[in-house]
């Protein structure tokens, strides 16, 4: 039996912006074991929250999913009921978003808002048992004083307790797969540390898969087993995390690593990647990088390249030859910051 969890082919995802339709996600395609860890990462705009929404179809008002497949152990959430939805998000697909204090509610108590998930999922059987069920789950995510912290509105907490409270009350449905999207981006480096380590374990105990949206190496390091990397709409690069981290294959996953601060020194500029990500309103003739790569050659600008297979359980999104990539990796030695991302992996 496949052990695969979610599969996702060919989304779109277009954005209304009034004028041209922003394409933010374009034709991408995912795919996650159960109980594995998978980090989508990416600059702000290249497409990986819009992706995390639409899994779920929480997707504003302006955007709209207009093609492709989101299958949840065969079924295909973007074609079920938006009754039948309601039972997935929770007990099966659970989503921790940036900004706790956007997603709490802030008239309620904390503890009668884990409650008040376990009574719509039907998770507890009576008020005293699902009591007891809230102080396990705050405990579980590392809220100090549990018991007493339950009677608290989120405007008590500091920001670091509200993010545990969001992750409690997305693993109060036992989620199957649980989609953080820089769920840990607003906290302390201590706290992340701690959430991450937190989510680690949880997973380890429950067998639950992860989806993890992030824009830092560290953190992917940290958690993932593999990695996919987004720019401009689409997936350029797929890759097992030890792999990519020892060398990624993409110019510009490249680029990313080259731009990391090595550690201790903090009089070298930092590397920039020029130009700006492209305005996603139009088609591309080409690859989407090609004004900001170094290694682009004719066939870049005319011919949009397909993610290929490398060796390695690796997915590449260009027309280099695989051997030249593989060249090419063979780079500079590991920046500090990259080297301690490397030992973590
Ligand atoms: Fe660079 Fe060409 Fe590869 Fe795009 S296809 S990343 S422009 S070498």
């Amino acid at each position: 039996m496949s052990d695969t969890l979610l599969e996702v082919t060919a989304l779109r995802t277009w954005i209304d912006t009034g004028e041209a339709p922003v394409r933010a996600v374009d034709a991408v395609d995912l795919t996650l074991a159960r109980g594995e860890t998978l980090a989508l990462l990416g600059e702000s705009g290249s497409g990986k929250s819009i992706t995390a929404l639409s899994l779920l179809r929480l997707l504003p008002e302006n955007a709209q999913v207009i093609g492709g497949h989101v299958t949840l152990e065969g079924s295909d959430l973007l074609s079920l009921p938006e009754r039948a939805m309601r039972s997935v998000r929770g007990p099966r697909v659970a989503m921790v978003f940036q900004e706790p204090m956007l997603s709490l509610n802030p008239v309620l108590r904390i503890g009668e808002q884990v409650e008040e998930v376990l009574r719509t999922h039907g998770k507890a059987s009576d008020r005293s048992a699902r009591r007891a069920r809230v102080i396990e789950l705050l405990q579980a995510v590392g809220l100090p004083d549990a018991q007493r912290r339950c009677e608290d509105y989120p405007f008590q907490l500091s920001g670091g307790m509200r993010q545990r409270v969001m992750i409690a009350l997305a693993l109060a449905g036992e989620p199957d797969l649980l989609v953080g999207d820089e769920p840990t981006t607003a906290l302390d480096v201590t706290i992340q540390a701690q959430v991450l380590e937190l989510l680690r374990s949880l997973q380890r105990s429950r067998g639950m898969a992860m989806l993890l949206i992030t824009h830092d190496l560290g953190v992917v390091a940290q958690t993932a087993q593999r990695v996919a990397v987004m720019y401009a709409g689409e997936i350029v690069e797929v890759a097992p995390v030890a792999q990519f981290l020892r060398g990624p294959a993409h110019p510009y996953s490249r680029k990313l690593f080259d731009s990391l601060p090595e550690r201790g020194d903090r009089t070298s500029p930092l590397a920039v990647i020029r130009g700006a990500v492209p305005p996603l309103v139009a088609q591309f003739a080409g690859c989407r990088f090609a004004d900001r790569c170094d290694h682009a050659f004719a066939r870049c600008t005319v011919e949009a390249p397909a993610l290929r297979a490398f060796a390695g359980e690796r997915s590449v999104r260009c027309h280099l030859p695989e051997a030249t990539v593989a060249a090419a990796m063979v780079g500079p030695v590991p920046s500090a910051a990259t080297a301690s991302a490397v030992r973590a992996a």
